[in-house]
């Protein structure tokens, strides 16, 4: 089935009589039983929800994945993933990594002793030279935050099998549409779908995919006894999402193009990164990888004025943190998103006073650059 059609349809699930296009919300917490030791095949909703299982099984379905999992936010999927690790395990992640997961793995409580070490997983000789006999998992984002790197997925994957390592990838920035990790070897794929896959700035979810039924079984069991399951309502506004994701994706992606080559002819902008352009240092990888390029791009300014100046003046472009919705969001990740990163460490990966981040949303690419140029260039 082509993925434009699986994003409309969904699931094969039917869960009424009435013939009902749109799924219902079955907002109840608990399901009666028909009989002792029977069930309609649900019990209670922290388990499973009829209109949560519809979405998990659409999401499942994108990414190629076995099952999925949708939580209250990418953050909390996130944090289920890191529940199947140990105290004295260690992990390798990307240096260039969302804010807070950095945040989530430095903080004591919540890493329960699991160590991390953050290389440049664009190079994978970075990775085999941080392997120690403790390592577990290898996590990464790609193409990254805010930097745009791109790490070589299949390479990785290889990697990992080679040593027994799970493969996490955090596939926020691509979606399936683009990109579907576990098709190139991972084990894990992790959404904010906040982001793209809920895409209009509304709704705060994650999800977790997985195709070894092992893995699902035992993510499964700490999702039903740790209790981060989406609401239905919330899994309702999801499965609306998905049924434009590929539409969505087309429009963001083209317009991000267009800003990315008119930021390129302005001369208050020293650089633009966007793996969509020819001299991106690993265009080439994510063009085998992904059938895109995304929506998403970094440039720096000249001065921190000019990034000041862009931010208090854009109007039609908001500045607000997130991505991946209509609305076009510019952020200031010194700021924001990277805030808690130890300042030398962030100006060190190019995260200073004045890189600005664009989620490029689906208005008119035309808009978009007046906009930017008013608040740039001061007409
Ligand atoms: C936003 C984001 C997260 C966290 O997701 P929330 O839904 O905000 O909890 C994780 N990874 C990436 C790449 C993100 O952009």
């Amino acid at each position: 089935m082509d993925f434009r059609t699986a994003c409309v349809h969904g699931s094969d699930k039917r869960y009424d009589v009435t013939g009902a296009v749109s799924v219902p919300i079955f907002q109840s917490a608990t399901f009666a039983h028909p009989g002792v030791n029977r069930s309609t095949g649900f019990d209670y909703s922290r388990s499973q929800n009829p209109t949560r299982e519809y979405l998990e099984a659409a999401v499942a379905r994108l990414e190629g994945g076995t099952e999925a999992l949708a939580f209250t936010s990418g953050m909390s999927a996130v944090s289920l993933v890191m529940e199947l690790f140990s105290p004295g395990d260690h992990v390798i992640a990307s240096d260039d990594l969302y804010g807070g997961s950095i945040r989530l793995f430095s903080n004591p409580s919540s890493n329960r002793g699991i160590a991390f070490t953050y290389v440049d997983t664009c190079d994978i000789k970075n990775v085999e030279a941080a392997l120690s006999p403790a390592t577990k998992a290898i996590f990464i984002e790609t193409p990254s935050n805010p930097m745009m790197h791109v790490t070589d997925i299949s390479a990785l994957a290889g990697l990992a099998a080679a040593h027994g390592l799970v493969l996490i990838v955090d596939n926020t920035f691509m979606t399936p549409y683009l990109q579907r990790p576990l098709e190139l070897g991972a084990d894990i794929v992790i959404h904010s779908g906040t982001k793209y896959l809920g895409g209009h700035n509304d709704t705060l979810c994650g999800f977790v995919v997985v195709r070894d039924p092992a893995l699902s079984e035992r993510l499964r069991f700490l999702f039903k006894t740790i209790g981060p399951g989406l609401p239905p309502f919330d899994s309702w506004l999801l499965i609306r999402s998905l049924k434009t994701l590929a539409l969505r994706m087309d429009a963001q992606q083209s317009n991000a193009l267009a800003l990315a080559r008119w930021l390129l002819t302005q001369k208050m902008v020293d650089r633009v990164y966007y793996p969509g352009l020819q001299d991106h240092p690993q265009y080439e990888t994510q063009r085998r990888q992904a059938t895109g390029f995304g929506a998403m791009l970094s440039f720096s300014t000249d001065t921190p004025d000019t990034a000041v100046r862009i931010l208090e003046r854009v109007k039609l472009i908001l500045y607000a943190e997130s991505l991946g919705g209509v609305e076009t969001l510019i952020t200031y990740p010194m700021l924001q998103t990277h805030a808690d990163i130890p300042e030398k460490e962030r100006e060190a990966k190019g995260i200073d006073g004045r890189l600005l981040r664009l989620s490029v949303g689906v208005e008119s690419a035309v808009d978009l650059i007046d906009d930017l140029d008013a608040a740039m260039n001061g007409r």
